[in-house]
């Protein structure tokens, strides 16, 4: 007996990277920011008077979805806020899939869109992308109540050109979603289209760019039908007080924002050029991450061999990634010790298997 639905009881679920619970790791494994958040957040967080804590959060964040609406030049009806971009994808699901109804997304891509949608009893395709991990055509074509799409796309970084997701959406009749939750280092993005099309969704979040992937906020852009949609399914406190204040504090701190997200994008580039004169095959990267592909079917050893040195990285058994490994952008420091213990590896016996 169980008392499970069918499809929950048959399900893998997510499977998010490993979280130490010592010190002393090197950790490329979740695309954390390596540097700490604006200086404005602790200031906030210092300010919250404990006992505003006994109340409930404003069920509505409206604070935060203001502030979000003039930074990016919209209404608050168009702004929605949750815990994490996560839940965002997951109240979409909730409020547009029904049982048994199709969801499309690129494979590989982040695994959580096709967990969500078996969650849901949806029907869900995955359609391969094309060589160096474009959008193929099949996938461009296919209808269903909901495309997923990721740009960048993560694992493996690759931008899709707006002009290309533009014409998807133009396309396609159900909802399309596109996560960008890695936007911020890349030099092209899709706000615009919310403006042009009524069926997209439009999700970022704090975790990257802002460097607060601990309090979990998310936020996402629409159409008010979109919008209001989600609003009706979301838990009615989804966010909390002080992850608000955190998350508002940060978007008033842009030139802070502006910094790490340049410091990030110079150590992207420094660590491409020395993986590169160092053999590794380096994918083309708008996020804060590279997939590479080392020289002769090592990716899983050098996983190994890194973790046994306490460096995290992230190595995929899906056979669409074969060989390949994710790192995720560290400080300049912790880019010099991942190469460091390359070389070594490289040089070792343990490397010449
Ligand atoms: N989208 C993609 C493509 C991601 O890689 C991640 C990070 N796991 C997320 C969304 C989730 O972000 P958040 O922390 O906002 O839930």
């Amino acid at each position: 007996m169980t008392w499970l639905r069918k499809n929950i009881e048959t399900l893998s679920p997510y499977v998010p990277g490993f979280q130490p619970r010592d010190d002393g790791y090197i950790k490329l494994n979740t695309n954390e920011n390596p540097y700490p958040p604006s200086p404005r957040v602790t200031d906030a967080l210092r300010g919250i008077a404990p006992a505003s804590l006994r109340l409930y959060p404003d069920p509505g964040s409206e604070r935060l979805r203001d502030k979000l609406a003039a930074a990016y030049g919209f209404q608050r009806s168009n702004v929605i806020v949750g815990n994490g971009s996560d839940e965002l994808l997951s109240m979409a699901l909730r409020a547009f899939l029904d049982p048994g109804e199709k969801a499309v997304c690129p494979a590989p891509s982040y695994p959580l869109f096709g967990v969500l949608v078996r969650i849901q009893a949806g029907e869900l395709e995955e359609i391969e992308l094309d060589k160096d991990f474009k959008l193929s055509s099949k996938f461009k074509r296919a209808q269903a109540k909901i495309k997923f799409l990721a740009s960048p796309d993560s694992p493996t970084g690759a931008v899709h050109p707006p002009e290309q997701v533009d014409e998807i959406i133009e396309r396609t009749d159900g909802l399309v979603i596109v996560d960008e939750a890695y936007v911020d280092f890349a030099e092209t993005d899709c706000l615009s289209l919310v403006r042009k099309y009524p069926h997209l969704l439009v999700t970022r979040t704090f975790s990257k760019s802002f460097a607060l992937a601990g309090i979990r906020v998310g936020y996402g852009f629409a159409s008010e039908e979109i919008i209001s949609g989600m609003m009706k399914v979301k838990d009615s406190y989804n966010l909390n007080r002080i992850s608000a204040l955190a998350a508002e504090a940060a978007l008033e701190d842009r030139e802070y924002h502006e910094k790490i997200v340049r410091a990030v994008k110079e150590e992207r580039e420094y660590l491409k050029n020395r993986l590169e004169e160092m053999g590794f095959h380096v994918y083309p990267s708008g996020a804060n991450f590279l997939l590479v592909r080392p020289e002769g079917s090592r990716a899983e050893e050098i996983y190994l061999a890194l973790l046994d040195r306490k460096i995290l990285i992230r190595y995929f058994q899906t056979p669409l990634l074969r060989d390949c490994l994710r790192i995720s952008v560290g400080c300049r420091r912790e880019m010099d010790q991942l190469l460091q213990a390359l070389k070594e590896i490289e040089n070792s016996k343990e490397g010449r298997l």
